[in-house]
Formats: C-alpha cells, structure tokens, sequence
C-alpha cells in the first residue's frame, strides 16, 4: 500500500449524493498497484457550491476530479476547455487539472466504446441501433459518431425530450459526418427495420433495470438474431432480460460493467498518463456490485 507523503496529490467525486459510487474503490486499487502517489474521495458537492469546489481543483492542486449526477452539464461552465466529445454533448464527468488550466471530458462514450472492442465486437463504419437519448445514450452515440461509426439509428419516446434531443444530434451528425436518425420508439416498423441494417444493438434506457428486471426495451425478442449483439449500458442485474433474448437468439450480450469499468480507466489515464490495471478491478468491481 502506498503511504500517504507530502507529496500525494488528491482526486476524487464531485456528486450528490456520491457515497455509493464504486469510483473510489477502482482508483485507489489503480493507485496503488501502479504506483501513483494519490488518493481518491468521494464528495457530496451542493449544486450552490459546485463553482467553488471546481476552483478549489486548481488551489488545492488536485490532480483532478470525477463528476456525476447532478452536476455533469452546470461543471462545463467552469472549466477552461472541453474535448470535442464534452462540447458537443455539453456535459462532462472528468475534469483534468493541466498546471492550473480544468479540462473536462466525458469518458462515458470512451468506456461503451472499449467494452465493445474488448469484447470483439467491430462497429467502426458500420451502423448501430441505440435505444433512449438521455445521458447514457447521448455519451454513447458522440463518441460512436466521433470514432467513427457509419450510421446511427436512435430511438426514444416521443414527448418534450424528443424536440429538445433531435437539434443536438443533427449538430453531432454535422460536425462527425455520422449518418444519425431519430425514430419514436414506439414505431416497430421502423424499429424492426432499422435493425435489420444493424451491426449493433445498444440498450441506454433505463428499462430492465433492477427492480423492474422482467421488463424488455424491445417490444418482442423476435427482432433480435444471431448476428446482432447486444450491449446494454445496464450491470445491474448483471444480465438483463434484453440480454438474455439475446443469448436466447444466439447473439453476443454485453452488459454495461465494462463500460463503467473503461470510463475509469480512461479517467485514469487522463490524469495519470497511465494504465489503469483493468484485469485487477474488474473482479472487485464484479464482487462488490454483487453485494
Ligand atoms: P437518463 O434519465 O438520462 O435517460 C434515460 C433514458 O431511458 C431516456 O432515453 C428515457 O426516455 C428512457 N426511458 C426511461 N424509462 C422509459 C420507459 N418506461 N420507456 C421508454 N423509455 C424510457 O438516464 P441515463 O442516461 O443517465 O442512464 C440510463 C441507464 O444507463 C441507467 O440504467 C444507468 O444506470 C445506465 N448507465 C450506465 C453507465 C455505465 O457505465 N454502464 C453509465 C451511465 C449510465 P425519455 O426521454 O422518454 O424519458
């Protein structure tokens, strides 16, 4: 274990509430298996406190911070830059203290990208299908259209989000030259031909997550094939009754575990330069969600 100097540099979570974040336990086991003189800790930052406790990154010289609910969009206010990703969604959750200048990013999109490499799956000028436009979803389908997926057919309910959605993508398929279509996710028509032309499957609703685990986002599992893999952006339950339709059709199912997994490791790097040991967290990781 590494001994606390005069030297250990501080990071850690901006969130309300932040205590039951798994953040602490990947970081501090990256820390020190790697050798980095630093600590992380968790913060539950008042909304009307959120500018100051974002100064204070630069006069406490914290190596930087991670940020969730629900500070994510306000905190791009008060950092110097964001990356192409963070601007476009206009929401971060890793600020970068760069000698005094924050940079914020959203490594959400990274993570979701990764796990699907990590699990062999290829989407890269291909097309994708993705469920829900809320955070999860928006993260995703920016980092997707930035890395360099073809086509993206996003589905969402049709109510007052819809309107406010559909401007943010069409400036994201602007800007990246994805192909990016908004569907009402109660057209199965065009659900079921929209994925016929997929390579890919993502789950970013809400829907089939504890407690509601019996429920599907999809309106029947007949839609889904051998060759579609799913990923569902949801780890607990661990698996989902999307995925398991899924496996049901032969199909590959990813959960969202290293997704959450691949956002710290990127954070890590940010701040580090470094690695994150992956094969050393994802069974704490795996263990502790279980509890
Ligand atoms: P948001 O509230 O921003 O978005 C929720 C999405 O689900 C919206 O598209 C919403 O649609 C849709 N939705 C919710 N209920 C229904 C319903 N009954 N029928 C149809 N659509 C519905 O949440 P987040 O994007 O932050 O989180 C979504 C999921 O992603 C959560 O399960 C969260 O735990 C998970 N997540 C996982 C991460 C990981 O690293 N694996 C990281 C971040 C989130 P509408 O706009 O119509 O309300």
């Amino acid at each position: 274990k590494n001994e606390i100097s005069g030297r250990t540099r501080l990071s850690g979570l901006y969130a309300l509430p932040a205590r039951h974040s798994f953040s602490p336990l990947m970081h501090t086991t990256a820390f020190q298996t790697t050798g980095v003189d630093a600590v992380y800790l968790s913060f539950d930052v008042q909304p009307e406190r959120l500018e100051q406790s974002i100064q204070a990154i630069r006069d406490l010289e914290m190596l930087g911070i991670n940020l969730s609910m629900p500070h994510k969009m306000e905190a791009t206010k008060y950092v110097d830059e964001l990356s192409q990703a963070a601007r476009l969604i206009g929401a971060i959750n890793t600020i970068v203290n760069q000698n005094g200048k924050l940079v914020g990013h959203i490594t959400d999109g990274i993570g979701c990208m990764e796990s699907l490499k990590q699990n062999g799956i290829e989407i890269i000028g291909k097309r994708m299908t993705i469920l829900g436009a809320g955070g999860a979803a928006t993260a995703i389908i920016t980092q997707a259209a930035i890395d360099g997926v073809k086509a993206i057919d996003v589905f969402n309910r049709k109510d007052a989000f819809y309107e406010k959605i559909e401007p943010k993508l069409a400036m994201i398929a602007k800007e990246t030259h994805c192909q990016i279509h908004l569907h009402d996710l109660a057209d199965e028509k065009q659900l079921s031909s929209s994925l016929a032309v997929s390579d890919l499957l993502v789950n970013a609703t809400t829907i089939g997550m504890a407690p509601e685990t019996e429920q599907s986002p999809l309106p029947k599992a007949s839609l889904l094939r051998h060759d579609l893999p799913v990923f569902d952006v949801i780890y607990h339950p661990s698996e989902t009754k999307l995925l398991k339709d899924a496996k049901e059709a032969g199909a590959k199912a990813i959960n969202g575990l290293d997704m959450l997994l691949y956002q710290g490791a990127a954070a890590f790097k940010l701040w580090t330069g470094k690695e994150m040991p992956v094969e050393k967290i994802q069974p704490l990781l795996e263990e502790t969600i279980k509890k």
